[in-house]
């Protein structure tokens, strides 16, 4: 019998994944993901780590969403789709069910009105295909930064979509949230993806607005370590100033982020993150310029510029960032009577 529930019902499968993905989204809102997402009118009809369906309980409903008897409105993967070997799909076989989960996300993605890839796994490979990809691991549309993936560059969902892709390893919760709350809502249209598929919402800002190393940035004052205060790209490898996301804007937990952490971030919310030239919490550089500059500066002028400001750098910023805590505090001066 079809069901008539008017709620937005979402299936969470996971692929493979670390669970990273779903262990951020739970920390959404001050009330976790599923209240979050129920304020939205948006039911789990079923995820594998927070559901209490286990084996044939579990698999009645997927076989019910993939044959239409239970509406599917939108169908979220985590984990990037494991084709090998051979292209059968066996690397990841659905406990209890005989089928690869490469053919249980073909069967149930052209019955959910959306189809979104929580992760940078599901958008586009991530880890598991990092260096010789032994698995054939896959995002949903894209190979790395190729259009492709395990359902085809030409996929649409019957809502016109492509897939869409929360990218991030792991993504904000909040991404997650309001992405759903978005598609709940019937309030999101193709120009609110950006060319991978990733909502413009996060996408068009970058990692590094907002990070409390603004002004060490500023000043090229640069950390030599991950306990120094100071701008991690010169040395540390970051790579905000080119990463799709506003995690310095919409802070983790509600207070931090990657860089207050003093890890560098490592852009991963790009396609091939996981394959970077050198080590992570190190700067690339060629004549001791960074290889990896801010998205829309010439090379020329982040020379001229970095150069003009270390020569400009106030000893209060070129000491607090070689610390772990404040050495200088700002000058205190009263202000000059009129
Ligand atoms: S540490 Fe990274 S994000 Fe922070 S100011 Fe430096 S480049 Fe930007
Ligand atoms: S700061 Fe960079 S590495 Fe950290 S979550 Fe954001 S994009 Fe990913």
């Amino acid at each position: 019998m079809a069901e008539t529930h008017p709620s937005f019902n979402v299936l969470w499968l996971q692929a493979a994944s670390c669970g990273g993905c779903t262990m951020s989204a739970l920390a959404a809102d001050d009330v976790g993901m599923v209240r979050a997402l129920e304020r939205f009118g948006i039911r789990l009809l079923w995820h594998p780590s927070l559901s209490e369906e286990s084996g044939a309980e579990a698999l009645a409903i997927l076989d019910d969403c993939a044959a239409g008897r239970v509406r599917l409105d939108c169908l979220c993967i985590e984990g990037s789709v494991l084709m090998g070997p051979g292209g059968s799909g066996r690397f990841q076989m659905l406990s209890g069910s005989g089928r690869s989960m490469k053919d249980w996300i073909a069967a149930l993605a052209p019955r959910a009105d959306h189809v979104v890839a929580v992760g940078s796994c599901a958008a586009f490979g991530g880890v598991p295909a990092a260096d010789s990809n032994p698995t054939d691991a896959l995002g949903l549309q894209f190979s790395g930064w190729a259009p492709g993936g395990a359902l085809g560059k030409g996929f649409r969902s019957p809502s016109g979509l492509p897939v869409i892709n929360i990218a991030g390893c792991a993504p904000h919760p909040g991404w997650v949230v309001e992405t759903l709350a978005g598609l709940a809502l019937g309030d999101f249209t193709p120009d609110r993806l950006d060319a991978l598929g990733r909502p413009r919402a996060f996408a068009d800002h970058l990692a590094h607005h907002g990070c409390g190393r603004n002004e060490f940035y500023e000043f090229k004052a640069s950390a030599a370590r991950p306990s120094d205060r100071g701008c991690l790209m010169e040395n540390l490898g970051c790579r905000a100033t080119q990463a799709p996301g506003d995690c310095n804007i919409r802070r983790w937990n509600g207070y931090g982020s990657c860089t207050d952490g003093g890890y560098a971030c490592i852009n991963c919310t790009s396609p091939a993150f996981e394959t970077p030239s050198g080590p992570f919490q190190e700067t690339a550089k060629v004549a001791g310029i960074p290889v990896g500059l801010p998205v829309d500066m010439p090379k020329a002028w982040f020379v001229a510029l970095a150069a003009l400001s270390k020569s400009a750098t106030p000893q209060r910023v070129r000491a607090n960032a070689h610390s772990d805590h404040v050495i200088i505090p700002p000058a205190r001066r009263p202000p000059k009577q009129p």
